[in-house]
This record gives structure tokens, C-alpha cells and sequence, in this order.
């Protein structure tokens, strides 16, 4: 029997803990399960990972049981944990926390610290005896009762600490108490009725009659059906069931999901002969039963997806399993339906759109094994398939595969990772791919395919690039021209502008006041519908204000446009068109995507107006034209990577016309109609941009030829985040001192580009270097050695692994 189990838990702590297996839960407790523990004075969920028969060295006398056993069967097996235990050495994260990200939300039990005040507190508080922090602090919790200890922690950033918190409650002024948090998802279960096979031995009413015929009929129905064919039904199955006729009971059914398949049906074609080349390269690799990673370069619309679905046609046939990632799942409802005319039910969803039981509910389906496929965004990378044949990344180059708050992994490169781990195919597409991956590909470690041509011999659409310096107003004659002549024809045109809101800041002409969010760096966006100004990288929004709050000057001045103004703008000069917008503003709602994709394909809206969202891989055939209003704002982002994130944006929203009968027209509007990424772009010209950027990267040794670690602090306190920083520096130059980055390069300590984003003030140091194993080496010591600059002091360290696109 074993004694001793080691706990992941999911909490930011680096290390495993472990607990004393009691008694009763011996016969039970496995691998892979979630328990409570006790913690640090709390309760808190952890993953139990190994089973030992003795206590490990030292530490025997100190050891506490566990509290409770929460799982009946293993919620993750062992080749998950393996993938788990990479994942978290690689970008250096507690595994409990790497764990967690992985399981739907909602599995989470966990104790937080609640502050009251005792007698002592409040006499003191009333006799004015504290001091002025004190005091503050006391009088929050006496309002609230209870306050929870890291609120007061965030509202008190720069005179409170952990530790000061803890001397009043050894000086008896406070008290700490265990409060529950979070309620547990669990499995829904609906009621049944079921016939129990007995003949009534005397008559029945009429109504209980037709009930008991109707059931004899069905068997079993939930009581939900039944409850829909008869009117109040309850007393005559109470009846019924004291009679031993029928029997109640429960079953677990899972929260309905509408997969909606309202689209256009898609019926299964004849691939064509570049299809047949790709596809037979693919099944080589499937039928090997090995790692056979594939980069399939195809331009939009060269019928890529058509390849995936006879892939995993194959793999299904083999009795395996696959994940499909797509960049943003609520924005691809073409892709869903599909795959659900050609799959059916044998098909789960993942994303965050999805509510928490409903996402509970799927992940339980893969778990079970009642499905074999998972289409999701990019959280599905961790979908518990145990027999997985396929990982398929769609649009590998999208920057949504970066999860860009606490873990921050790239689901591109952990798909490599598991096709890696469990020997199954891995499949990256893309009409425009990202250097690394396709850099990859040149040096053999991706084998290249390519869809060269559109289906069916239709062409790239033309594409004009306009110098918008000779231009005056918001678009150019040519495009009001293009888009004139296309609500005429009945043919459908977008345009294209990658900023919301009506104008980017609001300025005063005479004192030259703009307004600016107080939690972020960055000026307020005004919005026309609401009248608000608001911030779009936190949640503050005020009224727009008619004056200048400055100078009282009349003269506010909405400056820079964005898509609201657009579509305005559009609607007053195409009075008798139908023009729709679609960016955050108006997809709020849940389905509000579908919908408006919907009315577009059905040919209601002439002239889509919307940013990023109505680039991705939409396949409308009538959009014979397509504008871009401003090319300019990507490339000009404080990013190595600006240049390719335009060429894929201009590439992929001109990708969107012509895919019909009617060639396409794209005009693109910019101010720098000679930048290679535009120019490249305009003749669709991928190798060429590729060459172009490769040589950038290589002179400056930028990723392909280099690696990155971006070590990321924030902090509630300009101050103590600032020191912090300064003291990660002076660790960073020892640690090179040492020798423990060879060939490691260190920039920074600085502000970050964004010195301040929701409250906090953020600094950054990037490392880079040749070798991956240096610079994690590197930075695993200095994550060590920052504890001390962080911990209890309201500032967090977060490192930010540059994706690589193979590991
Ligand atoms: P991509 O994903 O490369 O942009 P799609 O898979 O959306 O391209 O294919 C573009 C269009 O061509 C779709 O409407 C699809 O139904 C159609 N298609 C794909 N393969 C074929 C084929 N072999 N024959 C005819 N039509 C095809
Ligand atoms: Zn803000």
C-alpha cells in the first residue's frame, strides 16, 4: 500500500507537496485525481502525481493527510501528465497552474482568507488609537464585514504588505477566517420516466391511460418530452409510479450545444490533382503511425480544408483520434458546419465562448471517448484524447495561438510537442505562414506541401495599391467607385479597417488636452453609438464630456477614425445599400457572429464594414470586391514582427474576394505604398516576402535565427515594480557573469510599451540567444532568484517564451 502521494498545486508555487494518504481513501486514490489539501493555513485543490511508498527524506514528521478525495476516476492519464510536465518545464510554470489550464473551468475548489476584525480591532478602531494606514484598513473591513485579504492588498498598493496584515493579527486585532470559493461544475442529470413493465390491475383514468400507452410505446423519455405532450403530468405519474407501472429516475445528459449547421451544405467533391498529391503525402504519414509533421502552404482558397477533412476521415478509420485548432472558433461558423455535415455528432467543441458547464460537458465526451474529433480554438491543444492520430493547426500563423496572460503558451508549438509525444501526424496551414514554421520547413523539419492554385482555376484577385498622401478624405475616389459598381451588379464588397470605435482620441484644438484612460497608458477611444469614451484595454468608460475638461474650450475634436465611423460614413454616401458592421462593438452578443455572417452570405448586406474579424477564412462567393482603408496601423506596432503580421492581414482580407464565379478586385490604401510587405502582398508573392523578411531577421538576428525570453513585472506600485525591475537587472548581468546564459544577450530593463495596462505598471528585460538551452537555463535561475523581489509584495514575474514553431 502506499502512504504518501505527491500533490501539484494549483497555485502559483513551483514545487510538488505531499500528503499522508489516510486510511479510507487507500483503496481509491490514483494518479491524475483532484484532492483538497490543506495548504498554508487554507484548503486548495491540487493533482495528485506520483504515489510513494515512504516519505521523502526529512520531511516525515511534518507531513499533513489529505483532506479529500474529489475525483472517482483519474481526470488526467498518464500521457497527458507527460505532456503537462513538459509544458511546464519549458516555460518555466508551476505545474499545478499548467494543469489547470488545461481542465475546463470550474474543477476548482478552493479556501481563500477572509479578514474580520476582532473586539480588540474594533474598540481600537473606535478610540482612534491606530495609525492612519491602520485605520483605513479597519474601516474597510468593518463596512464589508469580511474582506478577502488580496482585495485589501490591490486597494491599499503602496502601504500594505502580507506581512504587516499578519502582525495585527499577532497583535490580535484581526482574525482570519477559511471561506469556500468557487462552486464546482458538475455533470447535469435530467429526470426520466421508464415503463416498469406491470399490467394495471384496475382501471385507469383516461389521462393516466394515455400516458402509460404512450410510454409503453417509448420505453423511456425524459420527463422534459413528456412534459411537452401532456399537460401537467406529475400527478398521474405519481400515480403510475406508486402503482409499479413506470419509474422515475435520473441520468446525466450533456448541456446542448448548437453546433449550427444553417450554412450552406457542403457536400464532399473530387479533389483535384493538387489535392490528390498533398492529401496522398499526408495519408503517408498517417498510415506510418509516427511523428510525420506537414506544413501545407495553399493560397486562400485552394481547398485546404477539403485536405483536412479526408485526413481525418483516415484517421477515424484507424480507430484514432484528432484535434482541429482554429484561430478563432465563434468567427468560423463556415468551418463548423463543414465539419458537421461531414462528421456529425462525432464532434466536440472547445472555446471560450462556450459556458462553463457546457464546456465541462464537452471535455467529458472526449474524456469518455464518445467522441473522436475536437474543433476548438486554442485551449483545445489540451483535448484528453488517449488514441490521438492527428493534430491539425488551420491558419498556423495567427497570432490568437498565443495565450497572452498567465500561461503564455502557443498552441502551434505545443501541437508539435504532443504530435511529437504521441507519435501521431501534425498537419500546419496556411495561406501565409509564419516564418518560423516555414523556415522550419526549408531546413527539412516540416515536410512542405502546396496547394499553388485556387480550385476550379479561379484566379488570385488584382490588387491596387493607392498612395493615400495624394488622396484627401477617408477613402479614395477609385474604391467609391469599385463599391458603386458593385451594389449595382448585387455583388457584395468588405472593407477593411483594423480599429474600432468612432475616432481613435478625442483632442481640445486649443489646449491640446486628450483624454487618457487612468488604469492604462493609452488615449480613450470615443464611441459614437453610446457617447462614450472608453478604453480597450480595460473596462473603464466614461460619458464623452461636450467641453474640454481642461480649458472649458468648445472645440473637442474627435481625431484618427475607426470602423464606426466608417460604416457612417459609408451609409451617408450609399444611401440605398445595406451596410453592416462587424468588429467587438456589434458581436457582443452571444451568436451576434453567426448572424451577421449568416445575412451575408445569403446576399442581404451589400457592403460589410468590420476589422481582424472579417479576414478569417470566410468563403463567400459574391464578394467580388474588397477595400482596405488603412494598411498602416499593423506596420507600425513597436513589433519585430510588424511586417509579417501585415503581409498576412492584407494577404488573408484580399484572400476573402473573388472566390466565385466573378474575379476579385482588392484596393489597399496606405502611406506607405513601398514597403515590402504591402508591395509583396499586392502580388501575392509569398516566397518573395518570405525572402525579404528571412534576410531582416537574419541581419538583425531576430527569431528564426535567434530565441526570446521576455521577462515581464508588474505591479500594483510604480515604485516597488520599478525597483523590482532595476533589481532583475543587476541579477540578469550576475547570472551572465556566472556563465549561466553562453551567448546570451540581455536588453532592458525598461518600461514596457504599454507602461501601464488595468492598474498596473509593467517593466520588461528581454534575453535572447542561439541556444534554447542556455537561455531556459538562464532563465529558470533568475525566475529562482526573483522570488525574493516579488513574493508578498503584490508584484508578479511573468515569462514570456517567444514561439518557435518546433521545439
Ligand atoms: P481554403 O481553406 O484553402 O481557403 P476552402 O477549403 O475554403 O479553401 O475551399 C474553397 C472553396 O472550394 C470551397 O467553397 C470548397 O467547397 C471548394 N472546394 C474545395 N475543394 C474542391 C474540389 N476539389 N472541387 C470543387 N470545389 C472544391
Ligand atoms: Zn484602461
Amino acid at each position: 500500500m502506499k502512504e504518501i502521494v505527491e500533490v501539484a498545486i494549483g497555485l502559483p508555487i513551483p514545487k510538488a507537496f505531499h500528503y499522508r494518504i489516510p486510511e479510507k481513501m487507500k483503496d481509491s486514490l490514483q494518479i491524475g485525481m483532484r484532492v483538497l489539501v490543506p495548504f498554508k493555513g487554507r484548503k486548495v485543490t491540487g493533482f495528485t502525481l506520483d504515489l510513494l511508498d515512504h516519505p521523502p527524506k526529512g520531511i516525515e514528521g511534518k507531513l499533513l493527510d489529505v483532506e479529500d478525495l474529489l475525483d472517482e476516476i483519474p481526470l488526467i492519464d498518464a500521457g497527458m501528465l507527460r505532456f503537462y510536465r513538459w509544458i511546464s518545464d519549458y516555460y518555466i510554470y508551476p505545474l499545478g497552474e499548467v494543469i489547470k489550464t488545461g481542465l475546463p473551468p470550474g474543477l476548482h475548489l478552493k479556501s481563500e482568507p477572509l479578514l474580520t476584525l476582532t473586539g480588540e480591532g474594533i474598540r481600537s478602531l473606535a478610540q482612534g488609537e491606530l495609525d492612519p494606514i491602520q485605520e483605513n484598513v479597519f474601516r474597510e473591513i468593518q463596512r464589508h464585514g469580511k474582506v478577502p485579504l488580496k482585495r485589501l492588498l490591490t486597494l491599499f498598493p503602496e502601504e500594505l504588505t502580507r506581512a504587516k496584515i499578519l502582525s495585527w493579527r499577532k497583535h490580535g486585532f484581526l482574525d482570519l477566517e477559511d471561506g469556500i470559493k468557487s462552486k464546482e461544475v458538475k455533470p447535469k442529470l435530467e429526470k426520466v420516466v421508464e415503463i416498469a413493465g406491470g399490467e394495471p390491475d384496475k382501471l385507469l383514468s383516461k389521462k393516466r391511460k394515455e400516458i402509460l400507452e404512450w410510454l409503453k410505446e417509448k420505453g423511456k423519455v425524459s420527463y422534459s418530452e413528456l412534459n411537452k405532450r401532456f399537460k401537467s403530468p406529475s400527478m398521474p405519474l405519481q400515480f403510475l409510479q406508486a402503482a409499479g407501472l413506470i419509474t422515475l429516475s435520473r441520468r446525466e445528459v450533456s448541456r446542448d450545444l448548437s453546433v449550427r449547421s444553417d450554412l450552406k451544405p457542403y457536400s464532399k467533391p473530387e479533389l483535384n490533382r493538387d489535392q490528390e498529391v498533398v492529401l496522398a503525402e499526408v495519408l503517408k504519414g498517417i498510415h506510418s503511425k509516427r511523428f510525420s509533421p506537414f506544413l501545407l502552404h495553399g493560397v486562400t482558397a485552394s481547398g485546404k480544408t477539403e485536405i483536412y477533412l479526408r485526413a481525418i476521415e483516415e484517421v477515424l478509420a484507424q480507430g484514432r483520434e484528432a484535434i482541429v485548432l482554429v484561430p478563432e472558433i465563434s468567427l468560423t461558423p463556415q468551418l463548423l458546419s463543414r465539419f458537421k455535415d461531414r462528421f456529425g455528432e462525432n464532434l466536440a467543441l472547445l472555446h471560450s465562448g462556450l459556458g462553463k458547464g457546457e464546456r465541462f460537458d464537452q471535455w467529458r465526451k472526449i474524456r469518455k471517448g464518445e467522441v473522436s474529433i475536437v474543433i476548438g480554438a486554442r485551449s483545445a491543444i489540451f483535448a484528453p484524447f488517449q488514441r490521438l492520430g492527428i493534430i491539425i493547426v488551420d491558419e498556423e500563423h495567427d497570432p490568437s495561438y498565443k495565450q497572452e496572460e498567465k500561461l503564455k503558451y502557443h498552441a502551434r508549438d505545443l501541437a508539435v510537442v504532443r504530435a511529437k509525444q504521441v507519435e501521431a501526424t501534425l498537419l500546419l496551414g496556411s495561406a501565409t505562414p509564419s516564418l518560423e514554421s516555414y523556415y522550419n520547413a526549408e531546413k527539412g523539419r516540416f515536410r512542405l506541401l502546396h496547394l499553388p492554385e485556387r480550385i476550379e482555376g479561379k484566379h488570385l484577385p488584382r490588387v491596387d495599391v493607392l498612395d493615400i498622401k495624394k488622396e484627401s478624405g477617408l477613402f479614395s475616389e477609385k474604391v467609391k467607385t469599385a463599391l458603386q459598381k458593385n451594389i449595382e451588379e448585387k455583388k457584395q464588397s468588405l472593407l477593411f479597417l483594423n480599429r474600432r470605435g468612432f475616432a481613435s482620441f478625442i483632442l481640445c484644438p486649443d489646449c491640446g488636452f486628450t483624454f487618457k484612460c487612468p488604469n492604462c497608458s493609452v488615449t480613450l477611444t470615443y464611441h459614437l453609438g453610446d457617447r462614450s469614451l472608453q478604453c480597450h484595454y480595460c473596462d473603464y468608460r466614461i460619458q464623452a464630456p461636450a467641453d474640454c475638461p481642461r480649458c472649458q474650450g468648445h472645440q473637442l475634436r474627435g481625431m484618427g477614425i475607426g470602423t464606426e465611423r466608417l460604416e457612417e460614413e459609408i451609409r451617408t454616401l450609399f444611401p440605398g445599400a445595406q451596410v453592416e458592421r462587424m468588429d467587438r462593438d456589434t458581436t457582443t452578443r452571444k451568436n451576434s457572429h453567426h448572424h451577421i455572417l449568416k445575412r451575408f452570405e445569403s446576399g442581404d448586406i451589400d457592403i460589410l464594414v468590420g476589422t481582424q474579424m472579417i479576414v478569417k477564412g470566410h468563403d463567400f462567393p459574391k464578394v467580388t470586391f474588397v477595400g482596405v482603408i488603412s494598411a498602416d496601423t499593423s506596420l507600425h506596432f513597436p513589433d519585430f514582427r510588424s511586417s509579417e503580421r501585415t503581409f498576412q492581414l492584407l494577404t488573408q482580407v484580399a484572400g476573402r474576394a473573388g472566390r466565385g464565379e466573378s474575379p476579385g478586385e482588392v484596393i489597399i490604401q496606405t502611406y506607405n505604398p513601398d514597403h515590402y510587405s504591402i508591395q509583396r502582398a499586392r502580388e501575392h508573392d509569398f516566397s518573395g516576402f518570405y525572402r525579404e523578411e528571412i534576410h531582416f531577421r537574419k541581419d538583425l538576428e531576430y527569431p528564426p535565427f535567434s530565441r526570446l525570453i521576455n521577462f515581464k513585472l508588474s505591479g500594483n506600485s510604480e515604485k516597488r515594480t520599478k525597483s523590482a525591475a532595476e533589481e532583475m537587472g543587476k541579477i540578469g548581468q550576475t547570472l551572465l557573469k556566472k556563465g549561466y546564459g553562453k551567448g546570451i544577450e540581455v536588453l532592458g530593463p525598461s518600461t514596457a510599451p504599454f507602461a501601464k495596462v488595468r492598474g498596473k505598471f509593467r517593466w520588461q528585460m528581454l534575453a535572447k540567444g542561439k541556444s534554447s538551452r542556455w537561455l531556459h537555463q538562464f532563465s529558470q535561475a533568475l525566475a529562482a532568484r526573483m522570488e525574493d523581489q516579488t513574493k508578498g509584495k503584490g508584484i508578479s514575474l511573468d515569462i514570456d517564451v517567444d514561439p518557435v514553431s518546433i521545439l
